[in-house]
């Protein structure tokens, strides 16, 4: 079997670019959990439901069928995402999924059919996943484990870089790490699969770190 790599962390600590790269640099499938979750969000607004209604979102869950590819290079989108055929892969990234994804992603029943789904894109590994439960739920038998993390500061301005690059109307950085913080809360205190570090997982603090920096890291901790 190919190897599979595990990259978790709390918001903006850079994982989908460090991710994507790390995946280019070793020829392996690249694969953003959190897209999933955010499309599944999307979705629920859409409709009008209100994501805190178990009920309601348990039933747009059957169905709803997700497809991702690699993003285009040279785009600000680490991956292109379908839901039902219709394209969000700017959709997902808009401020009110990222308000509410983390709500929608602590119900037992999205887990359950996302959880089922990764795990089918990994059964021949060669894959490097990125999200907040990989290590620890998804792929407990993966071959490296990283858990990227960054200063609540450090990963605000990368949220807001991020936003402008991806043509959002601009938020404030205190905005931006307030609701950074929330959403790391709120991922960390879920019932089901919290935001937590694998015990076999290596922490990589990324601050003043460039991207080449901590990909060459992981590349290397991968060799070894
Ligand atoms: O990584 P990203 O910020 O796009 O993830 C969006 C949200 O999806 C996270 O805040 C979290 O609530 C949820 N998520 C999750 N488990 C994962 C990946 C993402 O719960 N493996």
């Amino acid at each position: 079997r190919r190897p599979i790599i595990a990259i978790d962390g709390p918001a903006g600590a850079g994982k989908s670019t460090v991710a994507r790269r790390v995946a280019q640099t070793l020829d392996l499938l690249y694969l953003d959990s959190g897209a999933m979750y955010r499309a599944i969000t999307w979705l629920v607004l859409q409709r009008g439901i209100d994501p805190q209604d178990e009920v309601a979102v348990a039933e747009v869950i059957p169905d709803c069928e997700i497809r991702l590819a690699a993003g285009e290079p040279g785009t600000p989108f680490p991956s292109r995402i379908w839901i039902n055929d219709q394209e969000v892969t700017r959709a997902i990234r808009s401020p009110a999924v990222t308000q509410h994804v983390s709500t929608v992603a602590a119900q037992p029943m999205v887990r359950q059919r996302l959880l089922q789904q990764q795990q089918v894109h990994g059964v021949h590994g060669g894959i490097v996943m990125e999200g907040r439960d990989i290590g620890t739920q998804v792929f407990p038998q993966a071959e490296l484990k990283i858990f990227l993390t960054a200063s609540v500061q450090e990963r605000a301005r990368r949220r807001q870089r991020d936003l402008a690059a991806q043509q959002h109307p601009p938020v404030s950085l205190e905005d931006l790490a307030q609701a950074i913080d929330e959403r790391d809360r709120k991922d960390s205190t879920r019932r089901v699969a919290p935001l937590q570090q694998a015990d076999d997982a290596i922490e990589l603090c990324t601050d003043g770190l460039t991207i080449d920096d901590v990909v060459a890291k992981i590349v290397h901790l991968y060799h070894q």
